[in-house]
Formats: structure tokens, C-alpha cells, sequence
């Protein structure tokens, strides 16, 4: 059996950078620690971090001292102000990608667009884009049944695909005069997506390794899954023999937030099977 891992696989520069960030606080400065919501979609990174002494927690109440630690994923303004009316010390290890994003959206509000976000409504990222007065579209239909705006700007979820995006933009541009477009995906997770692709059509099954909350690792499912039977696994532990039986090749891919020693769990476990 061949087994063949995409290329890129695994820790994207931002959730590398933000973790760099993070074990350096922790080894340097005194905690508590927090983050509000995990610091990156994988359960097993997390798990590990929090043995360090970095708590996850739901919101600041309660939370009178401490360093706050902004994740990957950026955290909306609000909760950035009231960490600083109670004093927290903040550090951010915000994406510059998703950074970029969220600037964009606030220049488009700020300049009179009506700002579109095409993202998954309830995702970090996205509420870290988000102000009241945003639209939120997951997909081309559901242009239909916004109103006419005379001016409108859209960014993008940074691990959006590519083609829903197009789709949006193109039924968007008959809802107003004026539609600036922010090109805010993240090159990062083009390449992945396009690499997946390229692997699902040649593979006999492909194995998708990453967080079950990742919306990346989820694109990537979704996208292998339209060519070749296609498995969403966040552990080696999770893979039934039988999806190995008889197959000639198996492709790995794995989301942004996946690190190298489960990719290699999976590719051991694959290799080690007895066709
Ligand atoms: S996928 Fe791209 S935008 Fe998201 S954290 Fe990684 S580098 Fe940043």
C-alpha cells in the first residue's frame, strides 16, 4: 500500500507563531494564564498547554488579575476592552492574516460599506470581524435574500474556499452600486485545500487528520470527500481497519492546527497495516 501525505500538512505559520508566543510566556512570566476559548482548534496541542498552566475559559468573569492571551483566531473588541478596564495584561497572538481581516472589515464600516463577512457565523474569527450592523453568508443562496446597498464591502473568513467566495462576490454585485472586495483568505490554506484535492483524486481513501471544531480541517474534508471516501480523524487511535482493506493508495492531509507528531501517528499506523 502506498501512503501519501499532502504537501504542507500540518501547522500553518499563525497557529506555529501564536504557539512559539505562548510557550515563551509560560516559561518567562508568571501566570495565571488564560485564553478565552481554546488557543487553537486541537484538542491534543490544548491538552498539552494546559498541563503548563494556561486555562481556557468561557469569559473574563471572576478574572480580577493575570495575563490574557488572545488566540490565533483573534477575540472580538468588546471583550479586548473590558480585559482592559480589569487591568489583565494582554498578549496577542493573533494571526496577522486574520489581523489583516479584521482590519479590513472595520476600514470597510468605517469608510460607509455595508460589511458582508463570508464565514461560519458562530466561528471566533468571524466575531472577531463582526460589528452589530454585519452580514454573515455562508453561500451564494443566501445573497438572495439580503437588501440593495449602494455601497457594500466583503471579506472572507481567512479559511474559506476559494470557489465559495467567487460565488458570493458574483451574486453580490447585483445587491449594490459599489462592492469593494477584500481577498482576505489565507494563502496558507488555498495551498492545503488545492494540495487535498490533488491527493483525493489519485488516493483509493484519504484520511483527514485535525481538531473536530477546526473549520479548515473541515473544508478539507468536505473537499476530499466530493472525489475519493474520505475520513475526518483527530487521532490514529480512530481509524477502522477496514477502511484500509484492499486499498492501493491512501492519502493523508491534515488542517492548519494539526501537529507533526499526529500526522506521523496516523502515517505509522497506515504503513503498519498488513493489506
Ligand atoms: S490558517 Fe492562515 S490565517 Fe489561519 S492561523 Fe494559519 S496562517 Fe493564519
Amino acid at each position: 500500500m502506498k501512503v501519501i501525505v499532502a504537501q504542507g500538512s500540518g501547522f500553518c505559520f499563525g497557529v506555529r507563531r501564536a504557539l512559539e508566543i505562548v510557550e515563551k510566556v509560560l516559561v518567562e512570566e508568571r501566570g495565571p494564564f488564560y485564553t478565552l476559548g481554546p488557543l487553537i482548534h486541537n484538542l491534543q496541542v490544548v491538552e498539552r498547554l494546559s498541563q503548563k498552566e494556561l486555562k481556557i475559559i468561557d469569559n473574563l468573569k471572576g478574572i480580577k488579575e493575570g495575563t490574557l492571551i488572545i488566540r490565533s483566531h483573534g477575540l472580538p473588541r468588546a471583550a479586548i476592552e473590558l480585559a482592559r478596564k480589569k487591568g489583565l495584561r494582554i498578549i496577542d497572538a493573533t494571526c496577522p492574516y486574520v489581523k489583516r481581516a479584521q482590519e479590513s472589515a472595520r476600514e470597510l464600516e468605517a469608510g460607509g460599506y455595508q460589511l458582508v463577512i463570508v464565514g461560519d457565523r458562530g466561528h471566533p474569527e468571524v466575531k472577531s470581524m463582526a460589528s452589530e450592523k454585519s452580514i454573515i453568508l455562508q453561500g451564494p443562496s443566501q445573497v438572495e435574500k439580503i437588501e440593495f446597498y449602494p455601497k457594500m464591502g466583503v471579506v472572507a473568513q481567512t479559511t474559506q474556499s476559494l470557489e465559495n467566495f467567487k460565488g458570493i462576490v458574483k451574486n453580490l454585485r447585483k445587491k449594490t452600486e459599489e462592492l469593494k472586495v477584500c481577498a482576505t483568505i489565507c494563502s496558507a490554506v488555498s495551498r492545503q485545500q488545492r494540495a487535498t484535492r490533488k491527493l483525493a483524486k489519485e488516493a483509493n481513501l484519504v484520511l483527514i487528520i485535525g481538531g473536530k471544531n477546526s473549520a479548515n480541517t473541515k473544508r478539507l474534508f468536505q473537499i476530499s470527500k466530493g472525489f475519493t471516501e474520505t475520513h475526518h480523524i483527530e487521532r490514529a487511535s480512530e481509524i477502522d481497519p477496514s477502511w484500509l482493506r484492499n486499498k492501493k493508495m491512501v492519502g493523508i492531509s491534515a488542517g492548519a492546527s494539526t501537529p507533526k507528531w499526529l500526522i506521523d501517528e496516523v502515517a505509522r499506523e497506515v504503513r503498519g497495516y498488513d493489506n
